[in-house]
């Protein structure tokens, strides 16, 4: 099967449960810890690898115990780690995460390793780029490095997605290296600096992304579902009606994408991969966690 190539971000989640986080020089004593897997780039290449995409991830770790736990969860999941690149003089990157009695939470990210991609560690793997169909990243690796990365994608005729997550700027000539962008309604209304609220406004919205030179527009609306415009075609595709109750919705947007990722390498058309990723979008929201949360291929198909 064609090859994605994803590009982004590993952090170990460390997180600390207890009645209320605690404010400035206060100390509070929790009820519960948990270390799990985080960042959107490995929470993607973990949902593309379920679906049974053949998936490379390039990111960078350190060599300690959250590096372990993310290679290991690569092995079980099946996510290629020829790319992964491992720094011993580097920490592996982590998220403090404080989590209060309603499930409101404070988060610090410590980026580690990953905040040292450049662009030479995209140089050296040029090779595994040009055998990919399609080149998946987001917004958490280093700026500069990301739009270097898409640029080559670009130019060895991958076919790119940039989901924009977290926000953050991007240069107006970059948009063109885009053929899919994928962000939610926040963060489509980050790029354009006005509020999205009605369906007019989403396709508005759509609209000028297009105009900004981005191929395909899809901005991911939670349970509402999905929308799609480029050039030929645009339509809403509903949310799926869950025969579970919603538990999670973290990583459904890591979810959606991964899938859009392996959908499109199995060259199938637009509409059918969107529709695919909406399901499995709808389906991680009904399971808790991020990388736990993303469903199987066979669980997608008996759904
Ligand atoms: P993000 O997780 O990046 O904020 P969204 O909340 O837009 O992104 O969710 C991504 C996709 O996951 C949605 O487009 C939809 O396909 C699916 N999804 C999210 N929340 C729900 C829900 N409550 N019910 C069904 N599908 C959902």
């Amino acid at each position: 099967m064609n090859s994605i190539i994803i590009f982004g971000v590993f952090v170990a989640d460390l997180c600390f449960f207890g009645n209320k986080i605690p404010t400035r020089g206060e100390t509070v004593l929790g009820n519960n810890h948990l270390v799990g897997p985080g960042g959107k780039g490995s929470n993607q290449a973990i949902a593309a690898a379920r679906l049974e995409g053949n998936v490379k991830f390039i990111t960078k770790i350190g060599k300690d115990s959250h590096a372990e736990m993310a290679l290991s969860l690569y092995k079980e999941a099946g996510v290629d780690t020829a790319s992964v690149i491992q720094d011993p003089s580097l920490s592996t990157g982590v998220a403090g995460i404080m989590i209060d009695e309603n499930g409101h939470n404070a988060i610090n990210i410590v980026a580690g390793a990953a905040g040292h991609l450049q662009n030479i560690d995209i140089d050296k793997n040029l090779d595994v780029i040009k055998d990919s169909k399609i080149f998946l990243t987001q917004m958490e690796t280093p700026d500069l490095t990301t739009m270097y990365a898409l640029k080559k994608a670009k130019e060895n005729n991958c076919l790119t997605i940039l989901n924009p997550a977290p926000a953050r700027k991007i240069q107006k000539e970059d948009f063109s290296l885009l053929d899919f962008f994928t962000p939610n309604e926040t963060e489509a209304e980050f790029y354009l600096n006005k509020k999205i609220e009605t369906k007019e406004d989403i396709q508005n919205a759509a609209k000028e992304f297009l105009s900004m030179g981005v191929k395909n527009i899809i901005i991911t609306l939670g349970a509402k579902g999905v929308y799609f415009e480029n050039k030929e075609e645009n339509y809403f595709i509903d949310a799926l009606s869950l025969k579970d109750e919603v538990i999670d919705t973290t990583g459904a947007g890591d979810a959606f994408n991964g899938a859009l990722a392996v959908a499109l390498a199995k060259d199938s058309n637009y509409k059918d991969a969107i529709i695919f990723a909406n399901k499995v979008g709808g389906i991680s929201t009904t399971r808790l966690g991020a990388a736990s949360s993303m469903p199987l291929l066979k669980e997608v198909e008996e759904y």
